[in-house]
């Protein structure tokens, strides 16, 4: 009997590095430096070299990040923010909390990623920023988005949550906009053991205002010249994200590696591209925090998978354009086929950094079996 595969296996990547996260628990416990402090700073100053940013700021997590770059570019209500209808949720939440209104556009079907010439229609004088999603870990067509001239003025925030390390045509994710935000919850490819996440700019004095805003504003002590919030990280995260950082870039590489290999045996198996659509690569580099397959028969397919003890996903199974709290968007079904369909369609396999070849194997014939009979 072959056991189960679970979608993610947090404990393949936590059981080796046990004593030193034991450790990095135990110096913040004595050191007491519970809010900020050294582990902060220190985790901050890695995280900007490995994404390659001027500045890094640690938050308490990656909606935090989002909703603290919504407030630092003091967006408000009868302000627009065009993003993308095809992520999760807090993409398009942070936008509506602050009092704007977001501007969905249609994706790109290959990539998911928002589609540039759609970006370009929705531009108005209300347009305040522009919120491309790295999904599933690909860079969105930042290169097509930056030369748009509708959007030259305009700040871009990117939805980086799903993408450490990816790579675009243009440079490094989390490098290309005004912000970059990226998430630390335990499933992202770099993960904390709480919530946690981080915005980065190249931009002294917006790096500046995040350090003020994370901590209600205040500066000096006790004196708010600005309205903040609780955005912090905490140390204890801090801590424990820097005993992960070093080892990303091989988690990384195993996650491409495992990805190569899917698109291999899948080509072998010789299913039609209608059957059987594949993740696509067109940005540099796609770091796969999710490898995801499309099908018009998904959700028989995902309970022929869950009957054969092989753990899936599907993200996202319905679009944000259609969320019953944004009803009064006066969004309608068909407003944004593209997204639509991938709500229908995309299920996402495993494909964590210690999965290896068998059970890639697996997957691939259980998956590849379904298709055919049929
Ligand atoms: C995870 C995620 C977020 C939110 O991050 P949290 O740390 O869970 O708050 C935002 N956007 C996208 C695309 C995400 O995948």
């Amino acid at each position: 009997m072959s056991s189960n595969i679970p979608l993610l296996d947090l404990n393949a990547q936590n059981d080796p590095l046990l004593p030193e996260l034991r450790a990095a628990f135990d110096c913040v416990a004595t050191s007491c430096h519970f809010i900020l402090g050294p582990e902060v700073d220190a985790f901050e100053k890695e995280c900007a070299k490995y994404i390659g940013s001027k500045h890094a700021v640690g938050v308490s997590s990656g909606t935090d990040a989002l909703l603290l770059c919504m407030m630092a570019l003091g967006i408000g209500p009868g302000d627009e923010v065009i993003t993308s209808p095809f992520s999760f949720f807090a993409t398009a939440g942070c936008i509506a909390r602050v009092g704007a209104t977001p501007v969905f556009v249609d994706i790109d079907p290959v990539t998911y990623n928002l589609d540039p010439k759609l970006v370009d229609r929705a531009v108005t004088t209300k347009t305040k920023a522009i919120m491309p999603v790295h999904l599933f870990g690909q860079s969105a067509n930042m290169g097509a988005l930056c030369e748009l001239p509708s959007t030259r003025r305009i700040p871009m925030v990117e939805d980086a949550a799903q993408a450490i390390g990816a790579v675009s045509r243009v440079g490094n994710v989390g490098t290309i906009g005004t912000f970059g935000c990226f998430s630390f919850f335990p499933s992202k490819n770099l993960g904390a053991f709480d919530d946690a996440g981080l915005v980065t700019t190249n931009d002294d004095a917006l790096a500046e205002k995040l350090r003020v805003m994370r901590a209600h504003g205040s500066k000096p002590k006790y004196f708010h010249a600005m309205i903040g919030g609780n955005f912090r990280i905490d140390a204890l995260q801090a801590a424990i994200l820097r005993v992960k950082l070093p080892h990303l870039d091989s988690w990384t590489k195993a996650r491409e590696k495992n990805a190569a290999l899917y698109n291999e045996l899948f080509a072998k198996a010789g299913l039609p591209s209608e059957k059987l659509g594949l993740p696509k690569k067109v940005e540099t580099r796609h770091v796969y925090n999710q490898y995801v397959i499309r099908t018009k028969r998904r959700d028989d397919l995902r309970k022929h998978l869950t009957a054969a003890g092989i753990g899936t996903e599907i993200y996202y199974p319905k679009c944000l354009h259609l969320q019953e709290c944004f009803a009064s968007l006066g969004y309608k079904d068909g407003s944004l086929p593209h997204a639509e369909a991938a709500a229908q369609e995309v299920l996402a396999l495993p494909i964590f950094a210690e999965l290896g070849e068998a059970r890639i194997g697996r997957v691939v014939d259980e998956v590849s079996a379904f298709l055919k009979a049929s």
